[in-house]
């Protein structure tokens, strides 16, 4: 691929690293809603968010503006009541991450009077908070000196280096951080770590990158990018079926089932039942969905009309009980399409 010669080494000679990112980004850097914010609080509501799902979701689906607006500060948040938490979080999945925002609030609220601290040590110490959550605090609330990895800035640090050890280990992850510690800008904190994370999201994409319009390319080691990073070989995608049964009471409410277990307490969904006690009931609607190494297909079966049937844990809710509960993304499609037809 088209790439621009290497002239300059981005650790020897940093500082004209910096300020090369720096002058990109003070003239093309994305305006998102966390980045016109100092208030700590809310950016860990969007370092968080943003772990496990993409900004344009975090963004388009308004969650960050929703969550902020239900728990608009530490106290609301270490004050909340697990359904209400659970439906602010719903549709972004991975929902032990709301239960753990709202313990780090907590944590605040105990042990830091409510305001958050900004050492790095005091930041470590609240729970769910590692390294990167606790730079991005101190780098995007506080704009202190930190260097925050993620996956994007991996990738870009990765191809800049010419790193060819695998990026998602702990030998690799320690070079990583190592580097980007280094090349961290400490006059300029949130610009610095806000313009590499984009470098990352824009020309420094996965696959092919635009190395030609890229600002900081002739710093760039790396002749062949698109090999790059290197990853551990991801473990192979197991197909599983779930069977989730739909049966209403003469009064037209649905049943539905509280989950249990430690990362889904709270939520609701569908009873689910062996394939062998549905078999014969017809099918209502089917959904697809992913799960961290799974692909579930999901089936709905409709038992009809029926007082029989409930186990424990089940429930009988009205229509639109059932539309106000916390559920996860999969359910809450299948569910919705369900009442539309029934
Ligand atoms: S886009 Fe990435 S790989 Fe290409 S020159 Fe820029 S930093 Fe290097």
């Amino acid at each position: 691929m088209l790439k621009p010669r290497w002239e300059k080494d981005a650790v020897q000679e940093r500082e004209a690293f910096r300020d090369a990112l720096a002058a990109w980004f003070s003239v093309n850097g994305k305006d998102y809603p966390w980045r016109r914010t100092s208030d700590p609080y809310a950016v860990l509501v969007s370092e968080v968010m943003l772990q496990q799902t993409q900004i344009a979701t975090v963004l388009g689906r308004g969650f960050y503006t929703r969550f902020l607006e239900a728990f608009p500060d530490v106290r609301a948040l270490a004050a909340a009541e697990d359904e209400p938490l659970l439906k602010a979080w719903e549709g972004l999945g991975y929902y032990r991450r709301a239960r753990m925002l709202r313990d780090t609030a907590r944590a605040v609220g105990e042990h830091h009077g409510g305001k958050f601290p900004e050492a790095l040590e005091d930041l470590l110490g609240l729970p769910g908070v590692g390294r990167y959550t606790a730079g991005a605090v101190r780098a995007f609330a506080f704009d202190l000196p930190a260097a925050v990895v993620d996956g994007n800035v991996a990738r870009a640090i990765s191809r800049l280096m010419d790193f060819h050890g695998t990026v998602d280990d702990t030998a690799g992850l320690k070079k990583i951080w190592e580097w980007a510690e280094t090349l961290a800008d400490p006059a300029r904190p949130r610009i610095f770590n806000s313009a590499l994370m984009e470098l990352g999201q824009t020309f420094c994409r996965p696959g092919v990158p635009d190395c030609l319009s890229c600002p900081v390319a002739s710093f760039c080691r790396t002749r062949g990018p698109e090999l790059l990073p290197v990853k551990r070989k991801k473990a192979e995608v197991t197909v599983v079926a779930e069977h989730a049964l739909w049966l209403r009471d003469r009064k037209g409410r649905v049943l539905m089932h509280r989950e249990q277990g430690k990362r889904r307490e709270g939520l609701w969904r569908l009873p689910l039942r062996n394939a062998e006690e549905v078999v014969s009931l017809p099918v209502a609607a089917s959904h697809r969905y992913t799960i961290t190494r799974y692909r579930v297909d999901l089936s709905v079966h409709d038992g009809g009309i029926s007082k029989a049937g409930e186990r424990e844990g089940d429930e009988w809710k009205t229509p639109e009980e059932v539309l106000a509960l916390p559920m996860s993304s999969p359910f809450r499609v299948v569910v919705e399409r369900m009442l539309c037809e029934n």
